[in-house]
């Protein structure tokens, strides 16, 4: 059984799709071979990636895969993002695409990557996330989708718990790790990269029936500042998931491991004087205002 569709493109063009029955198994064809639109079906995220905490549906069976936004500067930050993050963590190349739905635009609030090396990003989340809070929530959204990459590359977080919060904290500590960088995004002034954190958690978390299942968000406000700490030295992802994870029980309750960082030693020192700090962020007794002035 086949469907069609018609609908328009903002740039004026038409598309025609056809659509088989199972919703998992579309394949759009384009009538326009000059238009942006992809060839390629939709790859719905399986349970794995649903996890994420960006996700809170599948795509549309009306979305389509897009190489560009609306404007060319937006699909350049964009992309120079990405090839960014590919060479700041010595990646290759991934399929990087946005979705776009004409008929049902806010079915693209979303990101979602997948385990076989291809990111899907929505035009809604990312034309909110532009409007709302500038570059940077872009920037820190991408930057936690390239963390799960480098999780399925590398067979991360080291750390394993019943619920996917190791997973979704350690992406949270990625994106702030990667913002601070020089060779990132280089922002050494925390209190905007708290502030872009702020909004891209709030326009992200859609889990409300299960609180706690992706770290709270003072948990998750206290991963993003620790890995904007770890920013102050040079890891490979892999040291990166071992320090994250030595001062990872000060995200969770404010306690910190007391046997030597054997892996980074000089770390620890510079890390101690920020144990409290992360211990009263994960409490609440630093604010979410407070946060955003540190
Ligand atoms: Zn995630």
């Amino acid at each position: 059984m086949k469907r069609n569709f018609k609908f328009c493109l903002l740039a004026g063009a038409a598309a025609v799709f056809s659509l088989t029955a199972c919703s998992d198994d579309r394949i759009e064809e384009s009538a326009q071979p000059n238009d942006k639109t992809e060839t390629a079906k939709i790859e719905q995220p399986g349970d794995l990636q649903k996890q994420c905490s960006y996700v809170d549906q599948n795509w549309s069976s009306t979305a389509v895969l897009k190489t560009t936004l609306n404007a060319t500067a937006d699909t350049n930050f964009m992309n120079g993002q990405m090839t960014n993050l590919i060479n700041f963590w010595g990646g290759t190349s991934l399929t990087f695409r946005f979705v776009y739905d004409a008929s049902n635009p806010n079915s693209t609030y979303n990101a979602i990557s997948y385990s076989n090396g291809k990111i899907y990003y929505g035009y809604a989340i990312y034309y909110d996330a532009k409007a709302k809070g500038g570059d940077i929530v872009n920037a820190m959204i991408l930057a936690h989708e390239y963390g799960h990459q480098l999780q399925y590359r590398y067979n991360l977080p080291s750390v394993s718990e019943s619920t996917a919060r190791p997973n979704e904290l350690e992406a949270d500590g990625f994106a702030g790790y990667y913002l601070r960088r020089p060779n990132g995004y280089n922002k050494t002034d925390f209190s905007q990269i708290a502030a872009a954190y702020e909004f891209a958690q709030s326009i992200g978390d859609y889990q409300t029936t299960s609180p706690g299942h992706h770290g709270t968000p003072p948990q998750r406000r206290s991963a993003v500042r620790l890995g904007f700490l770890l920013g102050q030295y040079s890891l490979s992802a892999s040291d990166f998931d071992y320090n994250f994870f030595y001062y990872y029980q000060g995200v969770l309750n404010g306690t910190y491991k007391m046997g030597k960082n054997s892996r980074n030693p000089e770390i620890d020192a510079y890390m101690s004087q920020y144990m409290d700090e992360l211990r009263k962020i994960q409490s609440g007794e630093i604010s979410a205002e407070e946060f955003k002035k540190l």
